[in-house]
């Protein structure tokens, strides 16, 4: 009967420091079935709101009309968006992993990216006003919130840096970051489950 109370052994938890590196390792091994992870960019969103969103296409297709999602940008109705990498840094470490979002651009800064990036000297714009289009943490996360996109040179993919401090990670993205069990638990609310176990492992 005393079995019944006691608590379900789960695996050992992994220290903080080792969940941290296999978090930012790149090419991290798992150690128990060999898969290999760049798990900094495990998480790719879809835009908010759009539960089933048109295949992916090349970026040629955002020349067109309608609704269509492109290897790094999106058209929504009169929205348009540009995929970026959402940094966070990683407590005690000098890491950051990366969430892979999408930002709102107004039309004339979308084109004059579009047009940068192209010609690989994006990074001259500077920074463009934008609004987050993904809603973290996905169960309660504010929507719209704004920031800024951060073009990088060479055609990158641009950074987006959250300005708006009433948004939850505002203050882990600004300084101090997250400790790793916490992005891990992030990891799995905003839908990339199936890396957890290797992470854990
Ligand atoms: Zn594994």
């Amino acid at each position: 009967m005393l079995r019944l109370f006691k608590r379900a052994k789960g695996p050992k938890p992994v220290p903080e420091a080792e969940l941290a590196r296999r978090l930012t390792a790149s090419g991290y091994r798992c150690a128990c079935c060999d898969t290999v992870l760049d798990a900094a960019y495990a998480v790719r969103l879809r835009p908010f709101g759009w539960a089933q969103p048109p295949a992916q296409q090349p970026d040629s297709a955002i020349e067109g009309t309608g609704d269509v999602i492109t290897d790094h940008y999106a058209r929504r109705g009169r929205d348009v968006l540009v995929r970026a990498h959402l940094p966070i840094p990683v407590r005690d470490t000098d890491d950051h992993v990366f969430l892979g979002v999408w930002a709102n651009l107004s039309t004339g800064d979308f084109a004059r990216f579009r047009s940068a990036q192209a010609r690989g000297d994006a990074d001259r714009l500077g920074d463009l006003a934008a609004w987050l289009y993904a809603r973290i943490p996905a169960s309660s996360g504010p929507v719209l919130n704004k920031g800024v996109i951060v073009p990088v040179a060479g055609g990158a993919m641009p950074v987006f840096w959250i300005t708006d401090p009433k948004h939850p990670l505002h203050a882990a993205q600004q300084d101090g970051g997250m400790a790793a069990s916490d992005i891990v638990a992030l990891y799995e609310d905003l839908g990339a489950g199936d890396i957890l176990s290797h992470l854990r492992a």
